[in-house]
């Protein structure tokens, strides 16, 4: 019987765990399908504070982490396949192993949706980007492009052309997704060109580990190009991972985890933070804060019940 289990290990599900241990609860964490969060697939980090001259993410996951086991928690590798949280104590299974505890935190973050394409995956982190926020500062003066046609897509080529010499965005329909006024905004932007209805079938150079060329479809005639990029920014949306939350917490039309009075959920004694509610902010530091609120709302929640 484990007093607080920890679903995730980012930012968020850390902090929970640096708190929960201080608070002498030993946290068990259960590291998830993405051990490390989003963080673990970025490069240098230079917007969280403390650090002026920057922070590799995996670094910065792994002080964190190390902070937490100096503090009692303890961390288990795999992903969690279900979970139980009609009665206290709650129930947790993990691969072949189940755990039960008092007070849940669920800190298992959003996934950026990927194109799928090869050539992406061994590029991420080396000019292929899911956060304009966090990657757009190394892109000053650079072409690059942006794919997606909601809100997001908009948000991020807008940023993004604070720096860059000139963004593409790539859509694969002509109509676009994007509220209105976002799409007017993307439009009167003159450094943003766009080209539609398009896909990229291919990104180039990865023995180089750097982007230089994408190569596009043209979704309507099937004809290909090229286009001489230094970087592309995904921005086709995120996945909150809440599936095996489904009918037991409430959620949003998106998925989202609905939290209140802080990090509360619907279920007494169980607590979101980071990603899996947040899909306005996604910072590092936000979910820090919201994994050390989760961390004392459970620590409150347990001093009043005891299961
Ligand atoms: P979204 O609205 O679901 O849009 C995703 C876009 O990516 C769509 O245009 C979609 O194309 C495209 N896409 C999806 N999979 C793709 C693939 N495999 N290859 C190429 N393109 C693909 O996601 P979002 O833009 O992240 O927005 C999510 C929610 O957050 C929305 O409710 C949005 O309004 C909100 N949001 C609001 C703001 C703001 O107001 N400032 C900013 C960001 C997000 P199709 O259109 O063809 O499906």
């Amino acid at each position: 019987m484990n007093k607080v289990i920890i679903i995730g290990s980012g930012c968020a599900g850390l902090t929970a765990a640096i708190y929960a241990g201080r608070a002498e609860l030993q946290p068990l964490v259960l590291d998830g399908y993405e051990p490390g969060g989003q963080l673990g697939l970025t490069t240098m980090v230079e917007n969280f504070p403390g650090f002026p001259e920057g922070i590799l993410g995996p670094e910065l996951i792994e002080r964190t982490r190390k902070q937490a086991q100096r503090f009692g928690a303890e961390f288990r590798s795999g992903a969690v396949t279900s979970v139980n949280l009609s009665n206290r104590p709650f129930t947790v299974v993990a691969g072949k192993e189940t755990h039960e505890c008092e007070a849940l935190i669920v800190a298992a973050g959003a996934s950026a949706r990927m194109l799928g394409i090869e050539s992406e995956r061994h590029l991420l982190g080396h000019g292929v980007s899911t956060c304009a926020t966090c990657d757009g500062y190394f892109f000053r003066e650079k072409e690059i492009a942006v794919v997606g046609g909601g809100d997001s897509a908009m948000e991020e080529a807008i940023f993004l052309t604070k720096f860059a010499k000139r963004v593409t965005l790539i859509h694969r329909r002509k109509e676009f997704r994007a509220s209105k006024i976002m799409l007017e905004r993307a439009r009167a932007n003159p450094k943003i060109q766009w080209m539609t209805p398009y896909v990229i079938d291919h990104i180039s150079d990865v023995e180089k580990k750097s982007v230089e060329i994408v190569t596009l479809r043209n979704q309507e005639t099937n004809e290909t190009t090229t286009n001489a990029v230094e970087g592309v920014f995904v921005a086709i949306g995120h996945d909150p991972n809440t599936k095996i939350f489904k009918g037991q917490l409430d959620m949003d039309e998106n998925g989202y985890l609905i939290t209140h009075h802080g990090t509360q959920t619907n279920v007494p004694g169980v607590f979101a933070a980071g990603d899996v509610q947040d899909h306005h902010y996604r910072q590092a530091v936000s979910a820090a804060g919201s994994g050390c609120m989760a961390a004392i709302d459970a620590e409150k929640f347990l001093a009043g019940h005891t299961a």
